[in-house]
């Protein structure tokens, strides 16, 4: 089955609990109406349904062949890029200066799950353009960006972001790859790098690539690693392309999924060093590398919730049609008809948009962060987008597994197999949980770097809006949220003594807190994903309408919600059976 894009629940939820109704009222997006939004969100679902829906088998099939150091895209796959990018998507959200439309990234965000819905393998490859994109503008040198930024915008040609070593994963500070100064200002790049996205393709005549290197007198670890820009082929003055540089791509990897995304192992320095520029200062290219990661990582959260949506469309349309079993006087029931089916079912499309809400809700934080017009403003919005990120990015893609593969259920053997699409997406959701800085390093950051922030008080101004939420729900009396109010106000209490718990024991016993780092993003996520459902469907009760996202709102509280309580004691009182078992040689 192919992909519809939601564009109506997309819409909703972009403007609802996610704030955009709200922070256009306010003025945050200047003349921005709803009507633009409703019609950018309407073209962009229609490109994704009919564009790049169809190509999603075919890249699965027949992956991306590599020869003679080049990478064939699969058939139909340049083209559609083409025309997407001459459909100004690349740009959505980028300065207009460098020929982007200057829309929120909210909007940007809800564009891109229906990129990734439409086809996972397709959707990541712009997503690093787009965090090139933003490295540059906000740390490359002018000239750097009169020959670059115009081209990546208008997508043009694509971007790349190279950390990876075979030694330095997780670990980035223990990269490898050298920088070495040249005479001219320039550097020489030697090294190699493994995993790399869309390190080579034919989709463009040009790739950005973004390398991560150590100067040779840099210091160790993450305080000596520099970010240059390294193109695939040289640039003129004039914008024509020149000379090959001194990188190519060695071979590609064979995986589990996203077949249609190359996955690139890149060598510089076959011949003296590739020729790399700049970016910011000379050892602090890990922080422009984080304005390319918090994007990334947004973007990536996306896929969870893209691939979520596209498994529960296909796993409801097949319940609908596959009959099995009794249920009431029909002897031959539609397998939605079961308790057990509908149990799945919903699970399914609550999980989709409670990561949805959190992801559109980061992406207003965003939005927050770099245009709101008082400084105070700005920092809370750059405060609540870090602290949703590693959640946004976590749990959203745990979920789009957990989803995908309830998909796989729902069709029983079919499911298994490949033909029926629910296999695929299964295989593609698995990797989103991994890349961008696997889920428990995302867990390690919200718990060490994101709960502390300012002595626990930017968590804490979360927990009240999440209290709002709850009391605003029990002041409605209305039967239809059946428990949600009770059930949604123990997640949040759960939620605030786990965060008291852990903030004290980030200095006393680091080890128990960072034991209880994964189970604590799910706490948060499920308070907080639960809130947003409830803040939907109280909007939608205000617009006289409701009952269905009442309906859902009701089911996670009651279904979902309700394990906060279990996360809680896990988060406090689990570390010791985890060190205890170390001792004991059992892990
Ligand atoms: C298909 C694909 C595409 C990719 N694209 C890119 C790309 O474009 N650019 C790029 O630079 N990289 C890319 N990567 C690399 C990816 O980001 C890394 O694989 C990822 O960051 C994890 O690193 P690793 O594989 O070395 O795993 P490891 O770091 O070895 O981690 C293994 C396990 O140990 C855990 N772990 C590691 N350190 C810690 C710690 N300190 N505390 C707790 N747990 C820890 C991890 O969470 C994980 O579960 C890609 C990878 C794949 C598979």
């Amino acid at each position: 089955m192919s992909y519809r894009a939601p564009v109506a629940d997309i819409a909703f939820t972009l403007k609802h609990s996610a704030g955009l109704k709200r922070a256009m009222d306010e003025g945050l997006y200047g003349d921005l109406t709803e009507d633009v939004v409703d019609a950018v969100l309407e073209e962009a679902g229609k490109f994704a349904s009919t564009v790049i829906a169809p190509l999603n088998t075919v890249g699965d099939k027949l992956g991306t062949p590599f020869k003679d150091g080049a990478v064939t895209m699969p058939p139909g796959w340049k083209e559609a890029y083409t025309a997407w990018a001459q459909g100004g998507w690349n740009g959505l959200a980028a300065s207009e200066h460098w020929g982007g439309q200057g829309l929120p990234h909210a909007l940007n965000a809800a564009c891109i799950e229906m990129w990734n819905s439409a086809s996972m393998a397709f959707g990541i490859g712009p997503v690093l353009t787009m965090g090139a994109i933003e490295a540059l503008d906000k740390h490359g040198a002018e000239p750097l960006k009169q020959k670059y930024l115009e081209k990546l915008t208008t997508g043009e040609w694509m971007g790349t972001m190279q950390l990876t070593e075979p030694q330095a994963g997780s670990d980035v500070g223990a990269l490898r790859a050298r920088a070495e100064r040249a005479p001219d200002g320039t550097y020489r790049i030697t090294g190699s790098k493994i995993f790399i996205t869309y390190g080579e393709h034919d989709l463009t005549d040009n790739i950005i690539h973004f390398v991560l290197a150590r100067l040779p007198d840099a210091p160790p670890g993450t305080k000596g690693i520099s970010l240059f820009l390294v193109p695939k082929f040289f640039v003129n003055d004039d914008g024509s392309l020149g000379g090959r540089n001194d990188a190519r791509c060695h071979s590609i990897e064979h995986k589990l999924g996203i077949h249609g995304s190359p996955t690139c192992t890149m060598v510089y320095g076959d011949n003296g060093g590739a020729v790399g520029w700049l970016v910011g200062e000379e050892n602090r290219g890990l922080n422009c590398m984080f304005t390319m990661m918090n994007n990334a990582r947004l973007a990536v959260g996306l896929q969870g919730v893209a691939i979520a949506e596209r498994a529960t469309q296909q796993a409801y349309a097949y319940a609908s049609e596959r009959r099995q079993g009794r249920a009431g006087a029909n002897a031959s029931a539609p397998i939605i008809a079961h308790p057990d089916v509908r149990r799945m079912l919903l699970t399914m499309r609550a999980l989709t948009h409670a990561a949805r809400a959190i992801c559109y809700a980061t992406g207003a934080a965003i939005d927050m962060a770099t245009r709101a017009k008082d400084d105070a403003a700005r920092k809370a919005g750059d405060q609540r987008a870090s602290l949703l990120t590693p959640v946004a990015k976590a749990f959203s893609t745990d979920i789009g597994t957990e989803v995908a593969s309830l998909g796989v259920q729902v069709h029983g053997g079919m499911g298994f197999i490949e033909e029926t699409g629910a296999a695929q997406h299964y295989r593609d959701a698995r990797i989103a949980q991994i890349y961008e800085g696997t889920n428990g390093i995302q867990a390690i950051d919200l718990v060490t770097r994101k709960i502390p922030m300012m002595g626990g008080a930017v968590v804490r101004g979360y927990l009240d809006e999440l209290r709002k939420t709850v009391a605003a729900v029990r002041a409605t009396n209305d039967p239809a949220f059946g428990a949600a109010g009770q059930r949604l106000s123990d997640a949040v209490e759960s939620l605030d003594r786990a965060t008291t718990w852990l903030i004290a024991k980030l200095d006393a016993s680091p080890d128990a807190a960072l034991a209880g780092a994964t189970p604590y993003l799910r706490l948060f996520a499920s308070a907080a994903g639960g809130c947003m459902l409830a803040e939907d469907a109280l909007a939608d009760v205000r617009g006289g309408n409701g009952s269905g996202r009442v309906a859902l709102a009701r089911f996670f509280a009651e279904n979902i919600a309700v394990q906060a309580g279990g996360l809680e004691t896990t988060v406090t009182e689990g570390a010791d059976s985890i060190s205890d078992a170390a001792l004991r040689g059992a892990a």
